[in-house]
């Protein structure tokens, strides 16, 4: 076959699956590969993952997306990694994995999060590192595992997290790039090595972490790598970031201003800047993307998850999401004044606190399903609003605003979501987000584009949402009190988590 031009293949090792996808310089997909795997819970809180399941699918479906492109005609000249964020596996001296994989929705270190948050040195950590004080951090899982399980910990070798996993299998070194590392805690964003207080806290040594490097840094394939993914050795690998500074790449926003939206089952904000900042109150994160780009915002746990519950405790009878949309379409903005807090899951930005639970408030004997569902959807958006409050706090300019996610397949979830952020949002034909954000990072990083501005100009704005006035206006009205109730209920939702374990869901076997 004759050859039909070089392909990068960006890897997303995400958290429901991994999806490799070969991509040309112009952004055009020619070939890829999915794979599934479990997340487990053993125990309430806990969300682990088999690290050897989680690699193999990593492998088998890059291998697939080598194949398909190679079948087609083309030329893999290289492979870039996204990962999802946050998450560790403690390996023996032989690299054989002592603990699952533990990812960022495990809640083990609840209390340790709490302690750490409560002193000034929390603050702090959080301001140097760019990753909040919260459960999903690998520093206080960390500290868990020094205070909980120290037998374990003892005979740990190296902690490392999944990308780090497989890219020692594919190369034989143990690295990671500045985009993981900087959702480790650990990670000193302004000096580009391990922070002395962060591993004093978390008691591990520099020697037991990988060594780190640049996003745009490359190893070559070793030879067992090769044989694994059916590709040359020395093809190079490019570290990529993590999958969320990668999706502003993969929508296009990488310039200082921009802000990437994403409603898939969980939620984010995110705003590229050539500088790293935490707001004073340690609200928003700040991730590496690239040399002098970060990214910086507040991830949501509760996105399309919450119309998921919806349609199974309140409208089994309907069937997906469309004919949910459709009914929530019936009522107008603001329910009747009814808010409903989507915290089915905990939440993270902005307050991150694991404690909050779901809530709705201003219930009357009027309201029906279609306005339950309808303010879940504003509760969302509204949530996210805050995330965006945050950001503007932080001082870093609000420019231009993107989206994507499972959501943007609803006209009226764009609606609300525009209305309550009060500006345009822009959709772009990209929903491969993080891979094409890690095979464009390659690119650049490869000198097969010019820069990163140039990759994010393969990204096209295909669609644009505008708010309507008066729902703006209903919006601005709500937030404030939206925001003013997880504040007056903090102290409720702690008092609730206290008895919560008492409270079984279900009655026991009879
Ligand atoms: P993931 O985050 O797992 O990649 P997606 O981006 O595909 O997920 O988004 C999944 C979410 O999209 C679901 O939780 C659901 O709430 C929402 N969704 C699914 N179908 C539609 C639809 N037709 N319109 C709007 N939202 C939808």
């Amino acid at each position: 076959m004759t050859p039909r031009g070089d392909v990068v293949i960006g890897v997303d090792i995400g958290t429901t699956s991994s999806k490799a996808v070969a991509f040309t310089v112009d952004g055009t997909a020619v070939g890829s590969g999915q794979v599934g795997y479990r997340l487990r819970s053993r125990k309430h809180g806990y969300a682990e993952q088999d690290a050897d399941e989680v690699r193999n699918g990593a492998l088998e479906a890059t291998r697939d997306a080598v194949e398909q492109a190679t079948e087609a005609g083309h030329h893999v000249v290289a492979l870039s990694f996204s990962a999802a964020m946050h998450s560790l596996i403690g390996l023996d001296a032989t690299g054989f994995p002592l603990t699952p994989l533990i990812t960022w929705a495990d809640n083990r270190a609840v209390d340790q999060a709490a302690r750490l948050r409560a002193e000034p040195r929390g603050l702090a950590l959080h301001q140097r590192t760019g990753t909040p004080v919260h459960p999903m951090s690998p520093l206080v899982k960390l500290r868990w595992f020094a205070e909980v399980q120290p037998d374990v910990a003892a005979l740990v070798r190296h902690w490392v997290g999944i990308k780090e996993y497989l890219l020692r299998r594919l190369t034989g070194s143990l690295v990671i790039d500045h985009g993981i590392a900087s959702a480790t805690g650990l990670f000193d964003l302004h000096k580009d090595t391990w922070d002395e207080e962060a591993l004093a806290y978390a008691r591990v040594s520099a020697d037991q972490l990988p060594e780190p490097m640049p996003t745009t840094a490359t190893l070559p394939l070793s030879r067992e790598g090769a044989t694994l993914l059916g590709l040359p050795a020395g093809t190079p690998l490019v570290l990529g970031s993590s999958d969320g500074p990668l999706a502003n790449l993969g929508l296009g926003a990488v310039r200082p201003g921009d802000v990437a939206c994403s409603i898939g089952t969980s939620g984010a904000l995110r705003v590229t800047s050539d500088r790293p900042v935490v707001d004073d109150r340690g609200r928003v994160f700040c991730y590496v993307l690239a040399p002098d780009r970060y990214v910086i915002g507040g991830a949501v746990n509760n996105g399309g998850i919450v119309l998921e519950w919806l349609g199974e405790a309140v409208a089994p009878d309907l069937d997906g999401p469309p004919a949910l949309l459709d009914l929530a379409a019936a009522v107008p903005a603001g329910c009747g004044g009814l808010l409903f807090l989507p915290y089915l899951m905990g939440e993270r930005a902005p307050h991150w606190s694991g404690q909050p639970r779901g809530v709705y408030l201003g219930l009357t004997r009027e309201h029906r399903r279609e306005h339950l569902l309808r303010a879940a959807l504003e509760g969302v958006c509204l949530q996210l609003a805050l995330v965006l409050g945050s950001m503007v706090d932080a001082k870093v300019d609000i420019r231009d605003i993107r989206a994507t996610g499972g959501f943007s397949r609803s006209p009226l979830w764009r609606q609300i979501l525009a209305a309550t952020f009060g500006h345009p949002i822009g959709f772009a034909s990209s929903p491969e987000g993080s891979s094409l954000g890690a095979a464009l990072l390659g690119m650049a990083a490869l000198g097969i584009l010019p820069s990163l501005d140039a990759a994010a100009d393969v990204v096209r704005v295909t669609d644009t949402t505008r708010p309507d006035r008066a729902e703006v206006e209903t919006y601005a009205r709500l937030l404030p009190i939206f925001d003013g109730v997880f504040e007056a209920l903090a102290p409720t939702f702690a008092d609730l988590a206290a008895v919560d374990d008492r409270l079984p869901l279900h009655a026991p076997p009879s």
